[in-house]
């Protein structure tokens, strides 16, 4: 399957709650889901359909955390083997492996307004890792690690504006930014708490793991 171009809107109302996928615009009163007209699934007669049987309900889990991080079902499913091999739950690894993603950091400093707009300055190369660049969505940070924007004048200039004085939402425990110097610090590993949806991981163990 290929990426998705549809309105994006529509992903939330099929998964029944707010992705943020729009950055600033899913914080106003014109988030689809904020309006009762619009928020009910897509499609027509949305409000005849059956109750969901048991591997719809772990289907849309799944899909649920796959649209909100962006991920595709080969990468995703990479990295639940990831998780199942690791020593913890395997829900809680799979939250964090994709928590450490680095649109998802990029989008939680505030160098972007959405994973979408995340992903799209690193393919074009605005952000270093390390004083490195790094142009890969899917990188996964580590402990200790330093995000950082090229010294170019169109990168600085770029993530300035979506940073601004650094006063928008604030930054989660498990990083910090220096609004300033436009520099962000992974200071500890990201929890399933740090996930921004609910989510039933057992759901998706269930159903990857089979
Ligand atoms: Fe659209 Fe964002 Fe609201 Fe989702 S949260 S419905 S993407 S505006």
């Amino acid at each position: 399957m290929g990426r998705y171009i549809g309105p994006v809107c529509r992903r939330c109302r099929r998964e029944g709650v707010k992705l943020m996928l729009k950055g600033i615009r899913c914080e106003t009163a014109k988030c689809a889901m904020e309006r009762s007209w619009r928020s009910s699934p897509p499609g027509p007669h949305s409000w005849r359909r059956r109750k969901a049987s048991t591997y719809g309900i772990r289907l849309r889990e799944k899909q649920k955390v796959k649209r909100y991080y962006g991920v595709l079902e080969q990468q995703f499913i990479r990295y639940f083997r990831i998780a199942e091999r690791a020593h913890g739950n395997t829900g809680d690894e799979l939250l964090t492996i994709l928590e450490r993603r680095l649109d998802n950091v990029v989008c939680k400093l505030g160098f972007a307004p959405s994973r979408r707009a995340a992903r799209s300055a690193i393919v074009h190369g605005h952000l270093q890792v390390n004083g490195r660049r790094v142009n890969r969505p899917g990188f996964l940070v580590k402990l200790g690690d330093k995000i950082t924007v090229r010294p170019s004048e169109r990168s600085q200039k770029l993530i300035r504006a979506a940073v601004g004085d650094g006063g928008g939402p604030a930054i989660q425990p498990w990083l910090s930014l220096d609004a300033a110097k436009l520099e962000g610090v992974v200071n500890a590993m990201p929890t399933p708490d740090d996930v921004q949806i609910p989510v039933e991981t057992q759901y998706i163990v269930e159903m990857c793991g089979r």
